[in-house]
């Protein structure tokens, strides 16, 4: 049996906020094709998913916000300023939400490694959403796995450059949840915050993980980052499940912010991240996440995938410069010194 799974539906490809949005409509579908091509999509089981329920969307979300997409999805309009909501859009993104509650379900029938990839809608808290994002299939897939499989320990890796706020507001006084979030410093990018000294609220506090990075920061320091600060907390926690939002709009051609991260340091994270699953839970999420570079971020994912698989046959490119790696450090430091009290780093 194999023991990696892709969920999928043609579907997915509605999830088009139009032409001049930066979202790309077809990428499911280009991703897909790019991986066949690869000859890595034969390596994984593909599930059809099936749509997130109403009941399943308010376990997250307060009812009003539920119904005003549901308004939204019927007339057509603005979710915010950055997210349109075309018509049908409810029904897409809870097809996209119920796709990462299967493929968290599938991760108990055998499966150590499952990927949505349409999936890491980290910008929608209960009642507000911006930032392209309509539902929060992240806390509702956690939500889902803690009523039918008693899970206590989450830990979310969420390395989009965008810090995950709508997941942060979810989860800042939840210690059953563990939230990492590596991004661009909110000072230079949306949504403003992540600031290295929110590390959660009430008994949660520790449990909340924020580094921010200086724009230019290339995949040297990130690596070395990555490597000061996730396996030490992942082996401390324990963690049941991991769910690794693998955001590839770090890649140095994202035309939406500025960070220099290269083909090769996707590879070398999601092997990271997969070895921590393999040494921990044996259960890993992996939900594809941002990327606005039709050509970089299709290449992104897949080294995400030989990453995952163990599969030498990366592409790599010229590493980019670092432009201010003491910067890095110093807030590396930082953070370190924040959780001290919480993580032995
Ligand atoms: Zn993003």
């Amino acid at each position: 049996m194999k023991t990696h799974a892709i969920i999928y539906h043609e579907d997915y490809n509605k999830y088009d906020l139009g032409v001049d949005h930066p979202l790309i409509g077809d990428k499911p579908k280009n991703t897909m094709t790019f991986l066949k091509e690869k000859s890595v999509l034969s390596q994984f089981q593909i599930f059809t998913p099936k749509k997130a329920t109403e009941a399943d969307l308010l376990t997250v979300h307060d009812l009003s916000y539920v119904e005003h997409v549901k308004q939204l999805s019927q007339t057509g309009g603005w979710l915010s300023e950055d997210t349109p909501a075309p018509k049908g859009i409810f029904e897409v993104a809870s097809l996209a939400t119920g796709g990462s509650m299967c493929a968290g379900e599938k991760l108990f029938e055998g499966f150590e490694t499952t990927v949505n990839p349409l999936g890491g809608f980290h910008h929608t808290s209960k009642g507000h959403s911006s930032g392209f994002c309509f539902f929060n299939d992240i806390a509702i897939t956690i939500e889902y796995l803690r009523q039918k499989h008693k899970l206590k320990r989450f830990l979310i890796i969420d390395l989009d450059v965008h810090h995950g706020n709508g997941t942060q507001d979810i989860y800042i006084d939840d210690k059953t949840v563990l939230n990492l979030s590596f991004h661009q410093d909110g000072r230079t990018l949306y949504p403003g915050t992540g600031s290295v000294e929110t590390i959660g609220r009430e008994d949660a506090v520790g449990y909340t993980v924020n580094l921010p990075f200086p724009p230019g920061t290339g995949g040297v320091s990130y690596l070395k980052a990555f490597e000061a600060i996730v396996p030490p907390i992942t082996r401390q926690f324990n963690p049941e499940i991991i769910l690794y939002q693998s955001g590839v709009d770090t890649h140095h051609a994202d035309p939406l912010a500025d960070l220099n991260l290269t083909y090769q340091t996707y590879y070398h994270l999601a092997k990271h991240i997969a070895a921590l699953s393999k040494e921990t839970c044996q259960k890993l999420l992996v939900l594809l996440g941002g990327g606005y570079n039709s050509n970089a971020c299709i290449k992104s994912y897949y080294n995400i995938f030989c990453g995952l698989l163990g599969n030498k046959d990366f592409l790599e490119e010229e590493e980019i410069p670092d432009t201010d790696p003491e910067q890095v450090q110093h807030t590396v430091n930082q953070l370190k010194h924040y959780l001290s009290e919480y993580w032995s780093l």
